[in-house]
This record gives structure tokens, C-alpha cells and sequence, in this order.
């Protein structure tokens, strides 16, 4: 599966599985369930690895950019939510730890830590620490991550240390099968948010 795809299938599963009650909620939960959608991938080892990382790098910090923007143009409240539920030191130290998990699982096989229910787990548990709102996103969209590399040739080793892998074998990467998946992901991601900013606009205006 191609970034694109990952991102599109993470990004819809999030707004599907998570129903943000509030635009605060819905703009974390995008920004993580990007990022989370993406991360995995750090382990790809072929000639274009390095475009690989700053794919995923540029896509952390765009996330970010983007969250900033939302908040300080229409005051969503995340800074007030984040002041009470964290704090800059969290942010950061737990941010030095997922580099570290990253730095491991590079070095690892693709399809294998990275990819794996221990890696989901231990990140998804650094970034509670880091800010517990974003935690269901990210989570998601790991999660979602490796279940559509499931539907690859290459075996997922889902319970690595262990070798066993599984695969399902029913898409490329490229495939035809992708493309439809990645379409498909958009449309529902952007139709489940065109329906929840008209809730909330209705709910702001008192008519709902
Ligand atoms: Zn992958």
C-alpha cells in the first residue's frame, strides 16, 4: 500500500470508528490518525527509504503546522485542553521516545516490528503520555495501518519477536484494488466530516 492509501483508509476509519462530538475533537483526531496512518512505514528498506522518512517526517510536521494554524484562527480550544490534560514536558519527552522506538524499528525488517501488536500497543501508550486527545486517533490509524498491509503479498509479522506472519493476498501496493480503496477511503472521510461540521454548525446555531 502506497502512503496515500494508508492515509486516506487511517483518516476515514478515524472519523468513522471516533464520531468527534466537537471540531477540537475531529482536528486532533485527523492530525493523529495521519500521522499514526503513516508512521509503520519508517521500516521500508529499499533504495528510496530516505524519501520514505521525510515523507512521514513532512507529513508529522504538517499535522502539526495544521493543528497550530486551526487553533490559533478559530480558537477550538485545543491549547486549553492540552494545558489541562498534559504538558510541554510530556509533549517532548514522550516525543524523544517514539524517535527512539522509530530509530529501532528502522533497523528492523519491513512488515515486522514496526507493523507488529507490541509496537501498536507501546506507541499508542507513549502517545497517551504525551497527550492523552491524541491517543484513539493515532491508535486508529496504526491499527488501520496494518490491517490493510493484511491484504498484501508480504507477510505482516503481527506478533513480532515471533517469525509467523500472515497476509491475505488480494492487492499490490499499486494495484487496481488500492486505487479503489484509496478513492473510496477519501470519499467517506470527506463525506463523514461535510456531515459533522453541518451537526456542529447546527448545534453552534441552536437549531438542532
Ligand atoms: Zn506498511
Amino acid at each position: 500500500m502506497t502512503g496515500k492509501t494508508h492515509l486516506a483508509i487511517g483518516t476515514a476509519t478515524a472519523v468513522c470508528l471516533l464520531h468527534p462530538g466537537t471540531p477540537m475533537e475531529w482536528v486532533i483526531g485527523t492530525a493523529a490518525a495521519a500521522v499514526g496512518s503513516v508512521i509503520c512505514d519508517v521500516d521500508v528498506s529499499t533504495s528510496n527509504s530516505h524519501e520514505k522518512l521525510n515523507q512521514i517526517s513532512a507529513l508529522t510536521v504538517l499535522a502539526a503546522a495544521a493543528v497550530c494554524f486551526l487553533e490559533f484562527r478559530f480558537h477550538l480550544g485545543i491549547l486549553r485542553n492540552f494545558n489541562r490534560q498534559s504538558s510541554w514536558f510530556r509533549l517532548l519527552t514522550g516525543f524523544l521516545i517514539l524517535l527512539a522506538i522509530c530509530t529501532f524499528g528502522k533497523s528492523r525488517p519491513h512488515r515486522s516490528f514496526m507493523h507488529s501488536i507490541p509496537c501498536w500497543l507501546l506507541m499508542s501508550a507513549v502517545v497517551y503520555y504525551m497527550y492523552p486527545a491524541l491517543m484513539p486517533g493515532f491508535s486508529v490509524g496504526m491499527l488501520s495501518h496494518m490491517a490493510a498491509d493484511l491484504l498484501n503479498r508480504k507477510k505482516v509479522r503481527l506478533l513480532y519477536p515471533l517469525k509467523w506472519g500472515l497476509c491475505f493476498d488480494i492487492c499490490s501496493s499499486y494495484g487496481f484494488v488500492s486505487r479503489i480503496l484509496t478513492r473510496a477511503a477519501g470519499a467517506i472521510f470527506t463525506a463523514v466530516s461535510l456531515v459533522l461540521f453541518l451537526i456542529y454548525f447546527l448545534s453552534a446555531t441552536g437549531r438542532i
